[in-house]
C-alpha cells in the first residue's frame, strides 16, 4: 500500500523538499492574502506570489483549491504549490480533511513525491492552528491510501508529505496523535482487503502479535487446542472442521499503572472467510466475505492506536479468528451445540456464525479479564445494511450510559452511529425450540437487534454490554475496506477511561 511509503511525515530536516506548500488566504471580503512566512517568501522572491496569484484569475484560495508554480531561481524547492485555506477563522475540522484531500491529488496529479507544508499563521485561526495543520497532513496521508500490494505494476509512486513544523512545537504531538490513529485504521484497512487465501486464522494470529507486540500490548493466543480444552463449542462449530484451524488472540494493554482497575473490554468478530456454510451464500453473495472479519480488524486496529498514542486507558481485547467453510464434518443445520457458557445452541442457520464466534469470545473475555464494560464489533448482519445503509452503524445496548457515550464518541470521531431496538421481544426470539437458544430468530425481520437479543444472553453478572454493528460501514459497495471503527472506538474509550482508577469489579485472578 501506499501509505506506508508516507512515513517521512513531519521530520525534521525536510526543507529540501521538492515542492513548498505555502497557505494563501482569504480575508472576509474574499480578497487574497498571505500568512506571515509566505509574505517574507513573497519578499525575497520579487512578488512572486503576488504576480503568480494576479495571473491566474481562477485561483480564488478557497478551501480545497490549489496551483503549482515553478520556483524561483535560489530556491531549494523545484516548485511552489498555493493551497487555499479560505478564511483562517472559517477553518475547522472538515475543511481541514478537504484541503487535505486536495493537496493529495494535487501533488499526486502532478506526479510531485515530496512535499514541505508550511505551518503558516497558526496562531491566527480561530481553532488551534496545530491541531488544523495536523488534520490537514492526515487527511493527505489517509487519502493517500492504495491497496496495491498484489498489482504487479503498481502505478503509484507517491512518496513523502513533510509538515513543517520547525517553529510550531506543538504540531508535532497533536499530529503524532492524528497519527496514531490513522495507523490503527489504515491496518485495519489492510487486513480487510486482505484475500483469505494469505489472510486466515493462524497467519492474522501472527500478524497482530508482530504488530503489537513491540507496542507493548500483551498478546496471547489461544490455540485450537486450547479452545476445545476450554470448551468452545459455538465457535469450534463455525470453524473446527475448517483447513485453516481457528483460534482466538487475547490483547491486554495497560497505559494507567493501575494493576487492581478492571479494564474496558473490546471482542471482535474474525471470520476470515464466510462462505455460509451448508446454509451456503450464492455465488454474488460471497463476493467481499473476506471483510467478515472487519469487526477484529476495528479491534485490533484500535489496540494499536491506543498503545501509540500511549493513552492512559487499559484495555482487554480478544478476537476470534475462524473460517466458515463446507467440509466433511462441517457443522449441520438442526446440530445441537454447547458454547463454553454451557448454553445449548441449536444451528438453524450455519450462515449465523458470527454471534456463535462473539459469544465464546464473550464469554472468555468476561471470566479471565473481568472488564467493567463490554463493547462487541462485528459485520454480523445484512438487516442492519438494510436498515442504516453504509454510513451509520447500529449501537445496540440497554445500558443508557454507554447508549450516551457512543452517541458522543461518535460525533467527535466522525463515524456515525444509530441507536438501535434490544429489548426482551429480541431475546425471546432466540429461544430454542430443543436447545436453550437457536442461531436464527424464530420470528421474521428484525434480524439486527435479534442478534444483539442472542448476544445478550452472554453477558454476564453486571458487565454493561454493548453491541455494535459494522457490516455496513466496513464494507462499503466500493469494495475496499474502509477501517471502520477504530477512530470511533478510540475516541470510546479514550474519552470514557482515561486515566480511571477506581476498579469497579474484582480484578482476575492471575493466569
Ligand atoms: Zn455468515
Amino acid at each position: 500500500m501506499t501509505s506506508t511509503k508516507l512515513n517521512a511525515f513531519c521530520s525534521r530536516g525536510s526543507t529540501n523538499a521538492q515542492t513548498l506548500i505555502l497557505p494563501v488566504f482569504t480575508n472576509k471580503k474574499g480578497k487574497i492574502t498571505l500568512g506571515e512566512r509566505a509574505k517574507d517568501f513573497d519578499t525575497k522572491y520579487d512578488g512572486l506570489i503576488a504576480h503568480s496569484v494576479a495571473a491566474l484569475p481562477a485561483f480564488d484560495a478557497q478551501a480545497g483549491q490549489a496551483t503549482v508554480l515553478a520556483a524561483p531561481k535560489g530556491s531549494r524547492h523545484q516548485n511552489i504549490m498555493l493551497l487555499g485555506f479560505g478564511q483562517a477563522d472559517k477553518l475547522d475540522k472538515a475543511t481541514s480533511e478537504k484541503i487535505g484531500q486536495t493537496l493529495f491529488t494535487s501533488l499526486k496529479s502532478q506526479k510531485l513525491d515530496n512535499g514541505l507544508l508550511l505551518a503558516d499563521d497558526h496562531k491566527k485561526f480561530k481553532s488551534d492552528g496545530s491541531t488544523i495543520y495536523a488534520q490537514i497532513a492526515n487527511a493527505a496521508y489517509e487519502a493517500s491510501y492504495a491497496f496495491d500490494k498484489y498489482k504487479s505494476a503498481p502505478t503509484d509512486n507517491y512518496k513523502f508529505l513533510n509538515v513543517s513544523y520547525e517553529d510550531v512545537h506543538s504540531l508535532k504531538a497533536e499530529f503524532d496523535n492524528i497519527m496514531a490513529i490513522s495507523k490503527g485504521r489504515v491496518w485495519a484497512r489492510d487486513l480487510g482487503n486482505e484475500p483469505p487465501n494469505v489472510l486466515y486464522p493462524e497467519t492474522y494470529a501472527n500478524q497482530i502479535q508482530e504488530k503489537l507486540g513491540p507496542l507493548g500490548v500483551k498478546t496471547r493466543v489461544i490455540s485450537y487446542e486450547e479452545m476445545q480444552k476450554l470448551g468452545m463449542g459455538a465457535a469450534l462449530a463455525v470453524g473446527g472442521s475448517a483447513t485453516h484451524k481457528p483460534c482466538m488472540v487475547v490483547m491486554e494493554y495497560d497505559g494507567t499503572n493501575n494493576e487492581l482497575a478492571a479494564p474496558v473490554g473490546l471482542v471482535g468478530k474474525g471470520v476470515t472467510y464466510d462462505t455460509g456454510g451448508y446454509s451456503l451464500k450464492s455465488g454474488a453473495g460471497q463476493i467481499g466475505m473476506k471483510f467478515d472479519m472487519c469487526g477484529s480488524a476495528a479491534v485490533v486496529g484500535t489496540m494499536q492506536a491506543l498503545a501509540e498514542k500511549k493513552a492512559a486507558v487499559k484495555v482487554a481485547a480478544i478476537v476470534g479468528l475462524v473460517e466458515n467453510r463446507i467440509a466433511p464434518d462441517a457443522y449441520l443445520v438442526d446440530d445441537v451445540i454447547t458454547s463454553m457458557a454451557g448454553k445449548t445452541i441449536e444451528i438453524k442457520n450455519t450462515d449465523a456464525e458470527g454471534r456463535l464466534v462473539l459469544a465464546d469470545a464473550l464469554t472468555y473475555l468476561q471470566r479471565n479479564h473481568r472488564p467493567h464494560s463490554i463493547v462487541d464489533v462485528a459485520t454480523l448482519t445484512g438487516a442492519v445494511v438494510a436498515a442504516l445503509g453504509h454510513n451509520r452503524a447500529g449501537l445496540f445496548s440497554e445500558s443508557q450510559t454507554l447508549r450516551e457515550n457512543f452517541t458522543q464518541a461518535a460525533q467527535h470521531s466522525g463515524e456515525a452511529i444509530e441507536l438501535m431496538p434490544l429489548d426482551d421481544e429480541h431475546r425471546r426470539a432466540m429461544i430454542g425450540k430443543v436447545a436453550d437458544l437457536s442461531n436464527s430468530a424464530n420470528t421474521p425481520r428484525m434480524g439486527a437487534s435479534t442478534a444483539a437479543g442472542f448476544l445478550s444472553y452472554f453477558i454476564e453478572g453486571d458487565t454493561q454490554w454493548a453491541h455494535l454493528d459494522i457490516a455496513g460501514t466496513a464494507i462499503p459497495p466500493n469494495g475496499v475496506a474502509t477501517g471502520y471503527g477504530v477512530k470511533l472506538l478510540s475516541e470510546w474509550v479514550e474519552r470514557n477511561y482515561a486515566d480511571k482508577t477506581t476498579p469497579q469489579q474484582t480484578p482476575a485472578p492471575k493466569q
